[in-house]
């Protein structure tokens, strides 16, 4: 069962993946800026019962946390603390949250964070080298109880075999997403899989994007079958649990 949690709206764009996101695409489409950090008003959604007294979010849940921002994000230092509290009171449930701002996690994190809570997961997106360079190399490091690399929107072919290791849960790759977006080229894809099964790490194609290049052709999906088509591909590979 999944369920998504939204503590915070709005972002600050970061970094060449941020060209297109969807955050921005979106408030602009309600003639709203997603400049604006503000807290929402579900903010404490983890903790809230429904009439019967049972918490609305269920135990053993997948809550997709932060989804309409960055978790890590300076803006929301402020509300983080409630938050980390909240995500501590529901160990019945896994939280998973996204972040290109890996650097800033042990200044976030709260004191008993020891090795990571053993409910939280953590995925770093990363759209090209210079960034993956930058972020894994941080991330990699760091005291996270399941990690994930998330390439998305992937921009060119990358070589990330020197940051992999099978502590990984899994890399996932992604195109861009909506109207005049980057390009994404099977071959590159294809090349992070390969990467993976050499160093005994799980891998998956989530989702080709809108711009799709195989073969050398080049192919506008629509949104409704970009996961399909990925998933078509038939080209995830489940690593071995390492014991
Ligand atoms: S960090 Fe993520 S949420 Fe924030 S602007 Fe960039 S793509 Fe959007």
């Amino acid at each position: 069962m999944a369920n998504a949690w939204i503590p915070w709206y709005g972002c600050k764009k970061k970094s060449e993946g941020c060209q297109n996101c969807y955050i921005y695409r979106g408030a602009a489409s309600r003639g709203m800026d997603a400049g604006h950090i503000h807290k929402s008003d579900k903010f404490d959604l983890p903790l809230q019962r429904n009439k019967k007294g049972s918490y609305v979010i269920p135990p053993n849940t997948l809550v997709f946390t932060s989804f309409s921002s960055d978790f890590l994000l300076k803006e929301a230092d402020e509300w983080r603390p409630d938050a980390w509290r909240m995500i501590r009171e529901r160990r019945d449930c896994n939280f998973f949250f996204l972040t290109k701002r890996p650097e800033r996690l042990l200044e976030c994190v709260p004191e008993d964070w020891g090795d990571g809570y053993e409910n939280v997961e953590i995925g770093v997106s990363c759209e090209n080298q210079q960034r993956a360079d930058e972020r894994l190399s941080i991330f990699m490091k760091l005291p996270i109880k399941r990690k994930y690399i998330i390439l998305a929107p992937m921009l060119q072919k990358m070589d990330i075999e020197q940051y992999l290791d099978p502590t990984l849960a899994c890399v996932v790759c992604e195109g861009e997403s909506g109207p005049n977006v980057r390009p994404l080229d099977y071959d590159w894809v294809l090349a992070i899989r390969e990467q993976c099964i050499r160093q005994g790490v799980s891998f998956s194609f989530r989702q080709t994007g809108s711009n799709f290049i195989m073969d050398g052709k080049q192919y506008q999906v629509q949104k409704r079958y970009q996961h399909s088509q990925a998933r078509k591909a038939d080209i995830d590979y489940h690593a071995q649990p390492t014991v």
